[in-house]
């Protein structure tokens, strides 16, 4: 399989220099040339396959002989030794309708980790057999710093930095990262929001020749292979959920920042998976919602929610939708980016809204609302719920019919965000992994939002 580049500047490239290239050197995204369609019969047999064995089937649609059969087996079965399920991310039933998936059961208690722990063992896998260095670069609204960290603490080879916005990501997330003390760990917590954060990595990615000189890599869900690593669970729940329900329509509805967890929905869709909603979950935060129901994608205000892992503005994996969304256009994508730089919003036609609307539901949840879904899950089944899972939840009831089932993402434990569970009142047990978090020393420096403070701290660490 060869990628190219949304905006249709990138020569094609093969899936290792895909994931090396992160950003496309056109400043666009990469994707596969064609999306691996999968036949009836194939559906039929993987839905008894297990995680890991669906995992290597997807894969290996995607990278083809590029990495053999048996070392991409071995790199699954390392990233994925590291859950405490044994089903890596098992559903739950929590009523008739409505089914949650957990996806946090890695390292760090969120959903990144199922992409993460991938993404880590790839980049070692690739520093091994081409004897390259790995500087791995990201920015985190919280959850992904800590496990892109986990994901590489340690290793050979490669080196991490870590932007997250000081002081605004949950106590947890503050001590996952920056208790780590490994030497090719550097945390930089920069004074702004997360916008900040983002756009300081965009800029020194998109300058060419110093993420070069540097071997710059990318975490951050642009990376292609998180994508791919996401798609998995789609097929993983929707075979789970049809073997109790036959037949039954199954929605699924995804607490959105980034737009990557929900792009691994729509491609999961594309290959073939029979999805019948995909429901869009944002919070106050609301762009995409903006977006699916008026065709205007244009920031807003900035909020501060109880879901921060979702206090985007610019959903950096939107581009990739609008590229399928324009019949794999690359000079219309180019000429619509150009156009949000400019004007900084991105306007659609009617007919486009239309495919916009079969493609996606959306709901932007209130911060009121997001507490309710907490309480009331909480009160009629007893289930816990974090803040992001919990707008997953707010969203999928208006839409979910009484003949269809959806399944909510769950895309962290709780734990992580003990801040909002204690404004309902409901006392939760930490797991022993987080509790311990709080006796360690922290390893991070605070840094002004500049790009030249930035790159003093992290060329230091990459000269090491
Ligand atoms: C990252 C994250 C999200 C948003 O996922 P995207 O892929 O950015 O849309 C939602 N919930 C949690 C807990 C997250 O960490």
């Amino acid at each position: 399989m060869n990628y190219i580049s949304t905006r249709g500047n990138v020569g094609e490239v093969g899936f290792i220099d895909a994931v090396l290239m992160g950003l496309a050197d056109d400043g666009g995204l990469l994707i596969p040339k064609q999306i691996p369609r999968l036949s009836e019969a194939e559906l039929t047999s993987w839905s008894k396959l297990d995680y890991k064995g669906l995992a290597l089937e997807i894969f290996s649609r995607y990278i083809n002989e590029e990495i053999p059969q048996d070392e991409l087996k071995e790199l699954i079965e390392a990233s994925y030794s590291t859950f405490r399920d044994s089903d890596i991310t098992p559903v739950r039933k929590l009523n008739d309708n409505s089914y949650v998936l957990e996806l946090f059961h890695g390292p760090t208690f969120a959903f990144k980790d199922v992409a993460l722990q991938f993404l880590g063992n790839l980049y070692s896998y690739i520093a091994r057999k081409r004897n390259s260095i790995i500087n791995i670069l990201g920015a985190t609204s919280g959850d992904t710093g800590a496990s892109a960290i986990e994901g590489v603490r340690g290793k050979e080879g490669i080196r991490i930095s870590i932007l997250h916005p000081h002081q605004r990501v949950s106590k947890v997330q503050e001590l996952q990262m920056t208790t780590v003390d490994d030497a090719n760990v550097l945390n930089l917590a920069v004074k702004g929001n997360f916008d900040d954060c983002q756009t300081l990595i965009k800029e020194l990615f998109a300058d060419v020749e110093f993420k070069n000189k540097y071997h710059l890599r990318a975490i951050n869900s642009i990376n292609f292979a998180r994508i791919l690593a996401q798609t998995v669970y789609y097929f993983f729940a929707y075979f789970q959920v049809t073997a109790d329900a036959p037949g039954e329509k199954v929605n699924f509805s995804v607490p959105t920042g980034n737009f990557g967890d929900i792009f691994a929905g729509y491609l999961a869709k594309q290959m073939g998976l029979p999805v019948n909603k995909l429901i869009l979950a944002t919070n106050e935060n609301n762009i995409l919602e903006r977006f699916i129901k008026e065709g205007v994608y244009q920031p807003g205000e900035f909020h501060i929610t109880h879901s921060p892992s979702m206090d985007i503005q610019i959903a950096s994996n939107f581009e990739r939708y609008l590229f399928y969304l324009y019949n794999e256009d690359a000079s219309q994508v180019a000429d619509l980016m150009r156009q949000f730089k400019t004007e900084g919003k991105i306007v659609i036609d009617s007919e486009k809204l239309k495919q916009v609307q079969a493609d996606f539901a959306a709901h932007g949840v209130k911060n009121d609302e997001c507490l309710d879904a907490i309480r009331t899950t909480y009160e009629s089944t007893g289930y816990l719920l974090d803040p992001h899972t919990a707008c997953g939840i707010a969203a999928s009831s208006p839409y979910t019919g009484s003949d269809e089932l959806t399944v909510t993402l769950a895309t962290a434990h709780p734990a992580k965000f003990d801040e909002s569970i204690q404004l309902v009142n409901i006392k939760q047990e930490f797991p022993v992994q987080i509790s311990q978090l709080f006796d360690k020393p922290q390893y991070q420096t605070v840094v002004e939002h500049s790009k030249a403070d930035v790159v003093e701290h992290i060329v230091k660490l990459y000269q090491a």
